[in-house]
């Protein structure tokens, strides 16, 4: 899919902002990447390069951190909520964007956007029902159904999941609010303070690779149960570690054993659950794709 409308998008991060203007996914005239710091001056800047252009898009897309409110009829929709982020919570996030530019915006979770993203353009490509879920700093997990984001009472939590532990894995995790669920034992900082290493210094065959696989091939497990996905894609830095995708596969499908008949689950596994096709550009363009 492409757009004849000059769109928008705004990667809100926790640690940087990621603006972009352009006929996505290949035709993007300009990419600005800010760090994040006050609200005041991150959401100026991103004001800024909007205005500094030849043109102004004609709608912008944003895909933030959480939690955020995605409720089209809340009296804070568009407000970043009750962030730990210092100085963000009850941060008017949309409406401010859209009244310093005069544009309609579209306002959903990072990883909703970079669901959509896949989607239209990426390694989501064909299915209508589809989950996202990125391992990193944090872990996200964005879901469409009938290609559309799913929405509830605010938007899924798939990060705190509770799992059976690994046999042998005795730490607490490091969630603040649940220690062990599936973010507090499988993000990138709960593996660092686990074993006082980074994740990405750790060996492919160290003994953490395998509890990693457990808790994530349990979480995806429960997920395809639940939703059904035609597909799953994982990214993030942690997924970076691409032995995992095939510890992935061969344990999901163990827990399955072969209980849910679908030829993908059963014989293609490798092409299920599979990375992001849009790299370092999926959340960004995930922004823009929430416009459409
Ligand atoms: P963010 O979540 O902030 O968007 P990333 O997805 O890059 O950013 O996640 C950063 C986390 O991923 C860090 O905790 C880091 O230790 C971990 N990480 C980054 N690269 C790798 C790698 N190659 N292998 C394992 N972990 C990684
Ligand atoms: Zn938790």
């Amino acid at each position: 899919m492409k757009t004849d409308s000059l769109l928008g998008g705004i990667e809100a991060g926790g640690t940087k902002f990621v603006c972009a203007i352009g006929h996505p996914p290949d035709d993007i005239h300009a990419v600005e990447r800010f760090p994040t710091t006050t609200p005041e001056e991150t959401i100026s800047r991103a004001v800024d390069f909007f205005r500094s252009q030849p043109q102004l898009p004609d709608s912008i897309g944003i895909a933030t951190f959480g939690p955020a409110d995605v409720r089209p009829d809340s009296e804070t929709y568009g407000f970043i909520t009750s962030t730990p982020k210092s100085g963000w919570s009850n941060t008017d996030l949309a409406g401010r964007i859209a009244r310093e530019l005069q544009r309609p915006v579209a306002f959903d979770t990072d990883v909703n956007g970079a669901a959509v993203g896949e989607y239209l353009w990426g390694a989501g490509q064909g299915t209508q029902n589809l989950l996202y879920l990125t391992i990193g700093t944090g872990f996200g997990g964005g879901a469409l159904v009938n290609g559309q984001p799913v929405h509830g009472l605010v938007h899924p939590e798939m990060g705190h999941l509770f799992l059976p532990r690994a046999e042998g894995d005795n730490y607490e995790g490091n969630c603040p609010f649940h220690g062990a669920c599936l973010e507090g034992m499988v993000a990138g900082p709960a593996i660092q303070a686990h074993w006082g290493t980074p994740a990405e210094a750790l060996p492919p065959d160290h003994i953490a690779w395998s509890f990693v696989a457990h808790y994530l091939s349990f979480a995806v497990t429960n997920m395809i149960l639940i939703l059904s996905p035609e597909r799953v894609i994982m990214g993030g830095g942690v997924m970076q570690q691409e032995h995992l995708f095939p510890a992935i596969h061969s344990r999901v499908q163990s827990h399955l054993n072969g209980y849910v008949k679908a030829k993908e689950l059963i014989d293609q596994i490798d092409q299920y659950i599979v990375p992001p096709g849009l790299g370092s550009r999926a959340g960004v363009l995930g922004a823009m794709a929430l416009t459409l």
